[in-house]
């Protein structure tokens, strides 16, 4: 596996859009890690809170770490410290936590908002009501110490290049209407985390700013 190779080859392709690519290290040993380090790249994307915390206690520090996964409100404290950004706030009662722990660490936490784009039964995230309930509630006004930067979503797995198509085309669309509609000092709306190995082509073509790539970089994950 050459981790810095596929890397170079992936970033590749994505000259000419304007995303990022977080290299998705879950399951993979640190020395992956710094593999694609060595190679210059920062932002790192993990989806299991102790997974997380151990990567980020034997790895460099200037490391942006992404939480990407589903987060429980008792784990909030243990990434709160460190974490550049959560894409996968899907409750506002996981949100106050982020905040009420983002206050005791002295940081704003920067925070997409997960929305459920699939026809899967199976994705966890937010319909487009339950983001404006949250971004009108009283509460949320209030909570200084959280960021939403944006919003995240995963398609459907499936072959199905049309259907996929559509889903991240939802995803710009309800980005683009919240983006009109809202203003906060803790809103920012610039970030699109939508696209994985399988499907991030199709991914910057309907506006991603943010692709969350492992495989394609790391090889197939052994679990
Ligand atoms: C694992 C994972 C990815 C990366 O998946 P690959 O198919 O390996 O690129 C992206 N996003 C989320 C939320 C994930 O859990």
């Amino acid at each position: 596996m050459d981790v810095g190779n596929n890397l170079k080859k992936t970033k590749s392709t994505f000259s000419g859009y304007n995303s990022q690519l977080i290299a998705v290290s879950k399951t993979y040993p640190p020395d992956f890690v710094m593999e694609a380090y060595e190679t210059g790249h920062r932002a790192f994307g993990e989806n299991k809170v102790q997974e997380l915390v151990h990567k980020h206690e034997v790895l460099p520090k200037d490391i942006e770490w992404h939480f990407i996964g589903h987060l429980q409100t008792n784990k909030v404290k243990y990434i709160a410290p460190f974490i550049h950004l959560i894409h996968s706030v899907d409750s506002m009662k996981l949100l106050k936590e982020i905040n009420k722990e983002g206050k005791k660490n002295n940081r704003v936490i920067n925070c997409l908002l997960q929305m459920y784009i699939a026809k899967e039964e199976t994705k966890f995230g937010l319909s487009g009501e339950e983001v404006k309930d949250i971004l009108e509630s009283p509460q949320f006004k209030e909570m200084n110490n959280i960021k939403i930067l944006g919003v995240m979503g995963m398609a459907t797995n499936t072959e199905n290049k049309t259907v996929v198509a559509e889903e991240f085309k939802t995803l710009k669309y309800a980005f683009d209407e919240f983006k009109e509609s809202y203003s906060a000092s803790n809103i920012d709306f610039k970030e699109i985390s939508m696209g994985m190995s399988s499907d991030y082509n199709i991914a910057l073509k309907e506006g991603s700013t943010m692709v969350r790539i492992g495989s394609a970089i790391f090889g197939a994950r052994q679990y």
